[in-house]
């Protein structure tokens, strides 16, 4: 077994594709060392001897002791030292490493190898201030990582010597301060361990790799990786390194830089340097660390010279550098520098991380260079933040107050007008005046107030609260569950905090980040043209799946086809009722006695959804359009509350005793699983009728007014039996007889149901020979096939996912084992009874990129997702038939 892999000096052991081996740093180092980059000596101590450290009860392959000497040995050499020699000591660094990042989760230690000894020869070579300044860091560090002393207490020894001597600042100390400062270090350990710190540098190297090792098993580790879906058993990779220091003088310093500006992704190097410094003071935030570059110096009218004005030579050679990373991986590197006096050290290179903005316009620059090709980029970009580009965002610059945190429940920032209720930010956004509706929780009675606001904000409910999940759909920012806020509707106030705002001030919220502000903050508005389009057009050659939206109005339809959209997968018509100027009929429907009453009702109802369908089908201009017919339970359109119902009661010209006796009636103790969904359709029938006329005879004006002819499908929700459907579809195919009878013809159609149901999923065969195609509607197939309720669900599916019960919330990403299972064996069997049989999905978890694959590869048609979505599912759509495809590592 090759336990070391050593690198540096124009030549490594390993290279970049050993990452599983090496540790993501050590691969790289060994890269850069290969390509010849100036890289400080040192080895990797391989992942597999952390699995043998475990596997054998926390002790080392035999053979690793000496393979460590020999490589300590060899970087001794170009390093220009000798571990332990007291005349010319080698310092190392040593570090963790895994196959991923896995920032600050475990153990480094600096300056190792320092003694009483060494730290004297080092101050001969040197200066001594810097010697004794590294030996009582090395001491703190290394007390700290590897023995478990403390940190503070440390600090409080260098506080009391600094007081002693009337100083403010650790500068002031001089060679004998901190000499005196380091043999209190080793006296205070010594104290607190019966033991004194370690002066041979063998034990103190072995020390060291054992914490390292040790680390990946630490608690914050554990949690990361559970996280972050790392295997337990990937383990840690060692690198001991060659220390070179940033911290000798003017010619020295130490930073970080991108290849491209991580924000935006513009080409021009970026980053950060200090002089005459070491690493951890960045961290530390000491000192403010100034621009790599001139431009990005002047741009944010810094008065301190950039590197590219105080080291010309060094920027010059770091950026020749950065230009050979970049054009070797094939990417924007994020790396780590050390200049020691005046020569250039790489200590790191990476992938960056970037911003989805970032990674768009990297993607596009760099399939333009001729760097990747268009599979590739496609690949770049992740389709799940690709969301937050499609809205308005914050203006980073703006000053900005904060009132509140919540949850970050759909993405997009908004300022507004606070409105209370729904009926207010309607009122007011008929004025044209920009809303925001803060509400304690949201009801689907706030619909309209909803679509009415540019944000929603809610004092309560989870991320899938209604308030979350209408305003995902809709594409309006929001911020759910932002407990500070306590709201006074009757009084028109709300507080927050020390805040107290009242209706009509201003706020804006983010719903990328869950904060709220007073006041209006500045946005930006969102490009859909340039690279964004570019991306889109790849993967729209790629792609299989077609993508459609879920939209309920012409406004949605028409924002959906802006994104893309090829069709409408979902028109709830159910938002229709909700309506100021329909509840009233709807209401008279449903409190009717007689069938007649019933349907005299319905034929106040039928211009009114002839008229949104027109609007809607209009906007989709011929491609299909898949309506569904009513759904909900009908207790949803009735008042709860006592003043409620009396005021509805009025409104209507009824009875109040009988409006609470039939609410009561209607009662549901289990509405997801009570009388809606088709049941209606068996036991009203009169009310698919009127919905099966307004969307014929919809069709038909639209199209003598000369428009396209719309793809019809109508969709029958929660069928189990084929009856059911049979049953429904006979009186459907009667509405068009009647059409035609009247009319001398009628338009074409296919009917179909959702399948979510278990039982429908399971009986897809027999289904299949009524249905004409089968649409998912995998919000309530995931309800019905766990067992857990969607809106109930927030509380406890958190705790599962933090306890590691599951580790997906099966209504973001479909359950592929339940809920997908069920989806695979419905398509099989319908497709055996019905060859052609038309397949897609219009639960919530269409927009979802891991969901959209699975729908790829089990043969589905289409996916249909809200419309801020259909960017989002258009690539996720062309990532599902690149899976295979590699990218460059
Ligand atoms: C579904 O159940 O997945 C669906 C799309 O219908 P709804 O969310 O309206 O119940
Ligand atoms: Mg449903």
């Amino acid at each position: 077994m090759k336990w070391v892999y050593a690198f540096g000096d124009g030549r490594a052991d390993g290279e970049a594709s050993l990452k599983n081996l090496l540790g993501g740093k050590g691969a790289n180092l060994a890269e850069m060392s290969n390509l010849g980059l100036p890289v400080p000596p040192g080895f990797t101590v391989t992942t597999e001897v952390c699995t043998y450290f475990y596997a054998h009860g926390q002790t080392y392959p035999a053979d690793l002791k000496a393979a460590v000497e020999t490589a300590l040995a060899k970087i001794g050499g170009p390093a220009g030292g000798r571990f332990g020699d007291p005349a010319r000591p080698l310092l190392v660094s040593v570090r963790s490493g895994a196959r991923v990042s896995m920032p600050g989760m475990m153990d480094t230690v600096l300056n190792l190898g320092l003694n009483a000894n060494t730290t004297e020869g080092l101050a001969k070579l040197t200066d001594a201030r810097f010697a004794y300044d590294s030996y009582r860091r090395f001491i703190q560090m290394y007390s700290d990582v590897v023995l478990g002393v403390e940190h503070s207490l440390f600090e409080e020894i260098l506080d009391s010597e600094k007081e002693s001597k009337g100083f403010e600042l650790d500068t002031e100390l001089d060679a004998d301060d901190l000499k005196k400062i380091a043999g209190l270090f080793k006296d205070r350990v010594r104290k607190e361990l019966g033991r004194p710190f370690p002066e041979d540098v063998h034990e103190q190297l072995w020390g060291a790799v054992g914490a390292v090792f040790g680390s990946w098993h630490s608690p914050r580790a554990k949690t990361y990786r559970r996280l972050h879906n790392i295997p337990e058993e990937w383990g840690t990779a060692v690198t001991i390194q060659a220390m070179v220091f940033g911290n000798r003088g003017e010619t020295s310093a130490t930073g970080v830089a991108f290849t491209r500006d991580p924000s935006t992704g513009e080409r021009l190097l970026y980053g950060e340097f200090l002089i005459n410094a070491q690493g951890e003071d960045v961290v530390a935030g000491i000192r403010t660390p100034q621009p790599i570059s001139k431009v990005v110096r002047e741009r944010q009218g810094g008065k301190r010279p950039s590197m590219e004005e105080a080291m010309p030579k060094t920027f010059a050679e770091l950026t020749t550098i950065c230009a050979t990373l970049e054009a070797h991986y094939r990417d924007m590197q994020d790396l780590e520098f050390t200049v020691q006096e005046g020569k250039l050290f790489m200590l790191q290179t990476r992938n960056g991380k970037r911003t989805a903005e970032a990674a768009l316009k990297i993607a596009v620059d760099m399939e333009r260079e001729g760097l990747i090709d268009k599979r590739i980029a496609i690949g770049r970009v992740d389709p799940g933040a690709l969301d937050q580009l499609l809205h308005p965002t914050l203006d980073p610059a703006a000053q900005k107050e904060q009132i509140a945190v919540g949850l970050a429940a759909s993405p997009g920032a908004a300022t507004g007008e606070i409105a209370f209720t729904a009926d207010e930010a309607e009122k007011l956004a008929a004025e044209r005046r920009d809303v925001i509706l803060v509400r304690t929780e949201t009801s689907p009675e706030d619909i309209h107030g909803m679509h009415a606001a540019r944000g929603i904000l809610t004092a309560r409910g989870g991320m899938t609260s209604h308030a979350a999940v209408v305003a995902r759909g809709m594409g309006r920012p929001c911020v759910s569950g932002a407990g500070t806020i306590k709201i006074d509707v009757t009084n028109g106030v709300m507080t927050s905090g020390g805040h107290t705002l009242k209706r009509g001030d201003i706020i804006t919220i983010d719903g990328a980040t869950g904060c709220v502000y007073k006041g209006r903050v500045g946005l930006r508005q969102p490009e859909l043209t340039g690279d964004f389009g570019v991306l889109m057009g790849w993967a729209d050659t790629i792609r299989k799946l077609k993508v459609r939206t879920n939209a309920d109005t012409p406004e949605d339809a028409a924002t959906a086809r802006k994104f893309g959209a090829e069709g409408i997968g979902l028109c709830r018509t159910e938002h229709m009722f909700f309506d100021n100027d329909r509840i009233v009929a709807v209401r008279q429907m449903i409190l009717a006695d007689a069938e007649s009453e019933r349907k005299a009702a319905l034929a106040k109802l039928l211009p009114m959804q002839r008229q949104d369908f027109e609007g809607i089908f209009k906007a989709m201009a011929g491609l299909p359009v898949t309506i569904r017919l009513l759904d909900p339970p009908l207790h949803e359109f009735l008042p709860q509350k006592d003043e409620d119902i009396a005021q509805v009661a009025q409104a209507a010209g009824g009875d109040p005793a009988k409006l609470r006796a039939r609410a009561i009636a209607l009662h549901e103790s289990n509405p997801m699983l009570g009388h809606r969904g088709v049941r209606l359709g068996i036991t009203y029938p009169e009310i698919y009728e009127m919905q099966a006329r307004a969307i014929f005879e919809a069709a038909m004006n639209v199209e003598a007014q000369g428009g396209k002819a719309v793809q019809l499908e109508i969709m029958i929700p929660l069928v189990a039996w084929k009856e059911e459907l049979d049953r429904v579809k006979v009186r459907i195919d009667g509405v068009a007889a009647q059409l035609k009878a009247e009319r001398g013809k009628a338009p074409s159609y296919m009917v179909g149901t959702m399948i979510e149901l278990p039982r429908a999923a399971l009986r897809a065969a027999e289904i299949a020979k009524t249905a004409e195609f089968f649409s998912f509607g995998t919000n309530d197939l995931t309800q019905t096939t766990i067992g857990i309720s969607r809106d109930d669900a927030g509380m406890f599916l958190t705790d599962y996912l933090n306890k590691g019960v599951i580790t997906r919330d099966p209504f973001v990403t479909i359950d592929v084992d339940g809920v997908g299972e069920l989806v695979k064996i419905a398509a099989e069997r319908g497709r055996g009874a019905r060859a052609n049989l038309k397949l897609g999905i219009c639960g919530e978890h269409g927009g979802d990129p891991d969901s959209i694959r699975f729908c790829h590869e089990s043969g589905l048609d289409y996916v249909s997702c809200s419309p801020f979505r259909v960017p989002v599912a258009r690539l996720a759509a062309a990532q599902a038939v690149l899976a295979n495809v590699k990218d460059i590592d």
